[in-house]
């Protein structure tokens, strides 16, 4: 009857505190903005839901990207679920000694299960002591992923767990000499326990039996508390944060602005009502608060970062914890009716005070730097085990920056002016946009004059600011445009027609911009009856494909492929057959032998396209091909991305440095890449080291496209396919 009290009265502790917590925690995700569009989203896609479920939380897909640590969370995971029905038994020991769980209580599989994972359990909590000390921040300080976390409630945690295993094993063991445990064979662990305690005598057993049962709940209990107020929250909520979560990868097209659970309207949007973008920490929306909520800290995202990997101040991770802690420490604010606001303690009005985006030494939650070094790779959101969508975040705290306060680095001055007013970040004349196809041995449609229309042929060829502007890069549109002619592909492009796709504004923050560009373009892809497009640029190509379908009434939904998806496509059907040794084009390389790539991050980790530009460098004659070390995947960005190629990089090392030693260790002859932004970063990263005498002078920077139509070309010269001096 005794230990039925305690039990009991434990449990009843235990709830109360956790209740009130979650409470708490209920009412600070409400205290954000709504997001409707989560939930139908999931009520309009049930099955995906459940396999999503799955995968990710039962299969615990992402951890085993991880192989080591994901096997130790995998069988630990599957510890809490197996060991469950050992908390049953427990409770229903409190009220008969003899208690066996209906059905299957008495099976010897389910208890030689249970042991099992305890055993596994035990093993996984030893990795990842060990994991935790060789990767100690102490050690690596910056480059240990845990930098920055809370050390000791994760050993705090680990504790915890093995106490719920000896504790279990206690009290399954003496109940084993006590005849009162409900598995004769199986449970081989409890009876090894079972051997270890069998001395003591019965009376000691018994003892040890109530002992070992009321620790074992009471392990559990003070477990549920620690862990609804600590970064183990997310045992609980990381399956509705991936329930919720963006489908299919996290990834692709950025949001629209929402405000009040609505689309933004800019002609409709009321400044005293609507928010745009994240200002104030209230400004996210309840499945914001959740992502901030559910981060383990295991650093993931942190350890792939191009920006906390070049000695920046931006960690996904740190973003992370400062939104969430910073939410916490408001959260009495938030709560708290208009009225009771003012008798609020100092400290809480103080924090309410705390400007989300400000120097440090200015009380900011974040500093400005943190806000604009993100290259948007989408590494972190790639990486995240718990779904978390750091770049959403970024992009909106950017937008209220741009929009709201006009707080943003001088260089995007020039950035928005070109786009603005000429509609091309380079500020350069529409007319100037038919300038790469000089001089090219045969005509290129045009939309209007060559062609009424896109119904005439079958591609639109997107070039891109770019790749009609940039000297490096219209070398990869004319040697697109000359492989597509070789293969008999129809196509026409819409020259003056075309305008900065908008990304470049996008992800600096400038909404406005952004539709204004983006409507411009719709508007002329319907007119020209546009369905198929390829694009070469991997930002206008994820732009296209994935972003011009939420302009509303103006919403253009196209078919939209990247130049190396074709291109393989026109090798696969014999339309393109690469005959010639892989030559270089511009340095007189024409030995070169070896061949590594690099992925765009808007083409690889934001839409999955990792095959199609290998193959292509695969059946190059003469060619090897080599991987760098982070590739696909775990690519590393170029550093261009997020609109940081209009920025100046001023802290720590230049991530296009970074990436180009890389490429370079590989030995490679040619560092092959699929999109422009990627071509210059590199390609000036390889300048400078070059420079430097550290890459050799053959290395050169070339796009796919270049490679193949050297390997495709038999008579003529690489160098043909150049724009003339
Ligand atoms: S998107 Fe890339 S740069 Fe930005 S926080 Fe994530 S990993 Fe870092
Ligand atoms: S944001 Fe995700 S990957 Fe990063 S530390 Fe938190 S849980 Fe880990």
């Amino acid at each position: 009857m005794l230990r039925l009290i305690i039990g009991l009265g434990l449990t009843l502790v235990a709830l109360g505190l956790a209740g009130r917590r979650v409470r708490w925690l209920v009412r600070l995700a409400s205290a954000g903005q709504p997001a409707p569009e989560r939930v139908e989203a999931v009520r309009g896609r049930l099955g995906q839901a459940v396999r999503t479920q799955l995968v990710e939380v039962f299969g615990q897909r992402k951890l085993l990207q991880w192989s080591v640590p994901g096997a130790a969370h995998f069988v630990v995971f599957w510890a809490f679920l197996i060991l469950g029905t050992v908390y049953l038994e427990a409770y229903g020991a409190l009220f008969d000694e003899d208690f066996a769980i209906p059905l299957v209580g008495r099976w010897p599989v389910l208890g030689f299960a249970q042991d099992l994972i305890a055993v596994l359990a035990l093993v996984g909590i030893v990795t990842f002591a060990v994991i935790r000390l060789r990767n100690s921040p102490a050690r690596l300080e910056r480059r240990s992923r845990f930098s920055g976390s809370h050390l000791g409630g994760a050993w705090l945690i680990l504790f915890m767990i093995f106490n719920v295993i000896w504790s279990m094993f206690l009290f399954r063991g003496a109940a084993t000499n006590t005849d009162n445990f409900p598995y004769e064979s199986g449970a081989f662990a409890s009876e090894a326990a079972a051997v270890g305690l069998e001395p003591l005598g019965a009376d000691t057993n018994e003892v040890l039996e109530t002992v070992g049962l009321l620790l074992h709940l009471a392990v559990m209990l003070a477990f549920l508390v620690i862990v609804v107020h600590s970064k183990h929250l997310h045992i609980f909520i990381a399956p509705l944060n991936v329930l919720f979560s963006r489908r299919p990868h996290g990834l692709g097209g950025l949001l629209p602005m929402r405000s009040n659970g609505k689309p933004l309207d800019f002609e409709e949007a009321d400044p005293d009502t609507d928010v745009f973008g994240r200002g104030k920490i209230e400004d996210f929306t309840w499945k914001g608060m959740l992502d901030l909520a559910t981060c383990t800290e295991c650093g993931r995202c942190q350890s792939q970062c191009p920006a906390w990997n070049t000695d920046k101040p931006l960690s996904p991770k740190l973003f992370v914890l400062d939104l969430r802690d910073h939410a916490f420490a408001k959260a009495p604010y938030l709560q708290a009716a208009e009225e009771e606001r003012a008798s609020l303690p100092d400290q809480v009005a103080k924090e309410a005070e705390r400007p989300l985006i400000a120097p440090l030494d200015e009380g900011g939650v974040l500093d400005p730097d943190v806000l604009w070094s993100c290259v948007s790779c989408g590494a972190c959101v790639q990486q995240c085990p718990v779904d978390i969508e750091h770049v959403d975040h970024i992009m909106d705290m950017r937008r209220y920056q741009v929009l709201v306060e006009s707080n943003f680095p001088t260089e995007l001055n020039q950035l928005f002016k070109g786009l603005e007013t000429k509609g091309n970040p380079w500020n350069m004349a529409a007319s100037a946009r038919m300038d790469w196809a000089k001089g090219l041995p045969f005509e290129v449609k045009q939309v209007g004059s060559d062609v009424t229309d896109l119904g005439e042929v079958e591609w639109l060829f997107w070039v891109g600011c770019a790749g009609a502007y940039e000297d490096r890069a219209k070398k990869t549109t004319r040697a697109v445009a000359e492989l597509l002619h070789m293969a008999g592909v129809d196509f026409a492009v819409l020259g003056d027609g075309e305008t900065c796709t908008g990304d470049p504004a996008r992800r600096a923050g400038n909404e406005f911009v952004f539709q204004m560009l983006a409507m411009q373009n719709a508007e002329v892809l319907t007119e020209a009856k546009a369905t198929k497009v390829v694009a070469t640029c991997a930002h206008c190509f994820n732009t296209l494909k994935n972003e011009y379908g939420q302009l509303g009434e103006h919403s253009v939904q196209l078919e939209v492929v990247h130049h190396t998806q074709l291109l393989n496509r026109l090798v696969r059907d014999g339309r393109l057959t690469p005959v010639a040794p892989a030559r270089g084009s511009g340095n007189g390389n024409v030995n070169a032998k070896t061949v590594t790539y690099h992925d765009p991050c808007f083409l690889g980790r934001h839409n999955q396209v990792y095959a199609p530009p290998r193959e292509l460098l695969e059946v190059l004659p003469g060619a090897t091909f080599t991987e760098m070390p982070r590739n696909s995947e775990r690519s590393f960005c170029c550093g261009g991305g997020g609109a940081r190629m209009w920025m100046e990089e001023t802290i720590g090392q230049r991530i296009n440095d970074n990436r180009t030693t890389e490429a370079v260790a590989t030995g490679a002859d040619q560092i092959a890449v699929g999109c422009p932004f990627c071509r210059v970063m590199l390609s000036d990263g390889l300048t400078a080291q070059q420079a430097a005498g550290t890459a050799r002078d053959e290395v050169e920077v070339l796009d796919v496209a270049q490679l193949l139509l050297t390997a495709v070309r038999r008579d003529a010269e690489a160098d043909e396919a150049q724009p003339p001096a």
